[in-house]
């Protein structure tokens, strides 16, 4: 059976949260083909994330897209979702006495975010008796911090694409991608497509998209991170409990649905790929929530683990390709690509149509070069 032939203006590779989202903002004023190799699209990273929106999270440029990001997720475009897509939840980042330089480091870096406070050990344990006495010395309290109904946000753009005419292709694999007279052509096996631009969405796989395309390398290198739900303890108003992330991330913990949802945080490198959690990140995870909390746990109910992709400064890569001619990259969202999907979709759509960067985004002191392709630092 040949591959059949069809012609697009851009071409977007991967549907989860980041390829959705572009494909969405694109569709108004282009042709677009979001091409999925999964017959699900948000069947990796997106569908395995905690759902947090912390505009304090991640380094400067991914706070400023998260800021920026705000007014869609309080604001969508009608029809987009009939559910809100944030619900506040306050957020504690706690820190040991041998964390004491830790805290001090967060509060200096968030000196100018007014949902802040620094809050003594005796105040946390009164806002968070779960925590165990005398574990912490103090934290950073946060209450800009919400919930996101990844599901939400991510089906609206995809209904958004598909109301604006945009094709969506699921079980098809990128095979080739070549450059020719001007155009890219693309095969997916079942596909052969010619577009004039095309957006690397690919998430843990967008090095080996850009290598096929012919682009450099950004040095992305995808790193597990598992989590766990557990039972909640008796006697603990789940309502009254925060996010409580450890101030060097050694741990999260937070209400979700009636249980915890806890995870050690890890970090650890592994090739693109469907991902599983590891029994030892279970153990380490098991281990760090029982000493810092009034936890028991006696099961653990539904593990599961995904890729948080980073380059080497860990902000996102967005940016026409140096190397390769009408190849843009969307990529290297980390632990942050939900929160910062609605910015750096308008500003990646922007881009792609020859466009400004929005002027709300730029307000929030984004600066571009900050999470350019070719900057200093990244790639190999
Ligand atoms: C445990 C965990 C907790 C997290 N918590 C949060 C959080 O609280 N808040 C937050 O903002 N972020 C969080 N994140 C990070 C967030 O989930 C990611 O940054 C985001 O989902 C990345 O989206 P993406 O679209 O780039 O990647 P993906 O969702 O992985 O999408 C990429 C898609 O590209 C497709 N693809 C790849 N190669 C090809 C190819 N050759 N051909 C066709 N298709 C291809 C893949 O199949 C995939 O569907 C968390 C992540 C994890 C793992």
């Amino acid at each position: 059976m040949s591959a059949r032939s069809q012609q697009f203006d851009i071409a977007v590779i991967g549907a989860g949260i980041a390829g959705a989202s572009v494909a969405a903002e694109l569709s108004a004023a282009a042709r677009v083909v979001l091409i999925e190799q999964e017959s699900q699209p948000g069947y990796h990273t997106t569908g395995r994330s905690a759902a947090v929106y912390s505009p304090i999270y991640g380094p400067q440029p991914i706070r400023a897209l998260t800021r920026a990001s705000l007014g869609f997720f309080d604001n969508p475009p009608k029809g987009f979702t009939h559910h809100p897509l944030l619900s506040p939840i306050d957020a504690a980042f706690v820190a040991r006495a041998d964390q004491a330089a830790s805290l001090e480091a967060m509060q200096a870096e968030l000196a100018d975010a007014s949902t802040v406070r620094r809050i003594d050990g005796a105040e946390l344990f009164r806002k968070l008796p779960l925590l165990r006495e005398n574990y912490a010395v103090g934290a950073i309290w946060d209450s800009g911090t919400s919930e996101i109904d990844v599901a939400a946000l991510h089906h609206g753009y995809l209904k958004q694409f598909k109301a604006c005419g945009g094709t969506l292709l699921t079980n098809a694999p990128l095979a080739a991608l070549t450059h020719k007279n001007a155009s890219w052509q693309i095969n997916t096996g079942t596909h052969a497509l010619t577009v004039g631009t095309v957006v690397n969405a690919a998430g843990a796989w967008a090095d080996e998209v850009g290598q096929m395309a012919g682009a450099e390398r950004i040095g992305l290198i995808p790193k597990r991170r598992t989590a766990l739900m557990i039972e909640a303890p008796q006697g603990f108003d789940l309502s009254e409990i925060p996010l409580v992330v450890d101030v060097d991330e050694e741990f999260y913990l937070k209400p979700d649905a009636g249980k915890l949802l806890i995870s050690p945080a890890n970090e650890d490198p592994e090739p693109p790929c469907d991902v599983q959690p590891d029994e030892m990140d279970i153990a380490i995870c098991v281990d760090r929530i029982q000493r810092a909390f009034q936890v028991s746990v006696r099961r653990i109910e539904n593990p599961w683990a995904g890729l948080r992709s980073f380059v080497a400064d860990k902000c996102p890569v967005a940016g026409f390709s140096k190397q390769a001619e009408g190849f843009y990259w969307l990529a290297g969202q980390g632990g942050y690509g939900i929160q910062s999907a609605p910015a750096l979709a308008q500003l990646a759509a922007a881009e792609v149509l020859g466009q400004k960067i929005p002027a709300h985004i730029l307000a929030e002191r984004l600066d571009p070069a900050t999470i350019r392709p070719g900057r200093k630092g990244i790639g190999v």
